[in-house]
């Protein structure tokens, strides 16, 4: 048996010049929790080129989704852009990760802080009823340099507030707050700065971070959450894993190489 199903391309859409998003096929046997993440890929000379991917559809819907950086020489990425409707991607059949709920400690409010394409974990998760359940808020947050970076989650979110199902539970339970450091826009800076500053609790009207309520999931570049678990750390907060649930969990959104 391989260790990738192939999956069919359902659809691509470009959102700037340096992300786009793709729905792909599902194998039914392809099982994952929201917030995970798999290997996928093509084959390049007959050769899988391989890369960790967050699933950004949840795991309840029929076909796959994905939010994708374009990097201009990257090895697969070069590539991948130029996916179109019909092309096969490679999915690993093992999904993994740590953003998941039950690594965190029971709690009241939910902190989903993400930069760039760490949104894509968030993406699957805000899907999840479980997550409604479990938590009072829900604070999803989407830091980019340019407003047009932020397009996709303002598509998702704004779907997701027109969905029969999903539209009262995001009404009465999610924050969304999209946040630029290079452009002006209605929230601007860093989500370190506007966490430590409670410039982010004043605008979205919550009170400022409490370790007795507040649980977080993070995913971005190493850097920012390196200052963010540092910025935790030294507040009392402990990271979780799938060995002992803690008050936060972190995924990179990608690696430097
Ligand atoms: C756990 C995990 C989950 C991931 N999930 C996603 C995802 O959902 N979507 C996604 O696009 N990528 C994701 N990545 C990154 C992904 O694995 C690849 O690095 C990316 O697709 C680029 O592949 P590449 O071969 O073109 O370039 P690579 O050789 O892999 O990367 C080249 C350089 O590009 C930069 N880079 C790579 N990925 C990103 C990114 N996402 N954002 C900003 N800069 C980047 C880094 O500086 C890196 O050193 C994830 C990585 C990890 C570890």
């Amino acid at each position: 048996m391989s260790a990738f199903h192939r999956e069919k391309v359902l659809s691509v859409r470009h959102w700037t010049d340096t992300l786009f998003s793709f729905t792909a096929t599902r194998d039914s046997g392809f099982r994952f929790q929201n917030g995970q993440f798999a290997m996928i890929g093509l084959e390049v000379d007959g050769r899988p080129l391989m890369r960790a991917y967050s699933m950004a559809s949840a795991n309840h819907e029929e076909s796959l989704e994905f939010f994708s950086i374009k990097v201009a020489d990257g090895p697969l990425t070069s590539k991948l852009q130029k996916i179109k409707e019909g092309d096969t991607i490679l999915v690993g059949r093992k999904a993994t990760g740590t953003l998941i709920a039950d690594n965190l400690i029971p709690g009241k409010r939910l902190l989903l802080l993400s930069t760039g394409t760490g949104l894509a974990p968030f993406a699957s998760l805000i899907k999840d009823p479980d997550v409604y359940d479990r938590f009072e808020t829900i604070v999803l947050v989407h830091g980019c340099r340019q407003v047009s970076e932020l397009a996709y989650g303002e598509d998702l979110v704004a779907k997701l507030k027109d969905d029969e199902f999903f539209g009262p539970l995001l009404a009465e339970k999610l924050l969304y707050y999209p946040t630029v450091t290079r452009e002006p826009f209605r929230n601007r800076g860093r989500i370190t700065d506007l966490i430590t500053s409670q410039q982010l609790f004043d605008d979205i009207g919550q009170s400022p971070l409490d370790l007795a309520n507040d649980r977080i999931m993070m995913c971005g570049s190493p850097a920012m959450l390196e200052e963010l678990r540092q910025m935790l750390e030294a507040r009392g907060f402990l990271e979780g894993s799938h060995s002992e649930s803690g008050h936060f969990v972190i995924e990179k959104a990608f690696v430097e190489r």
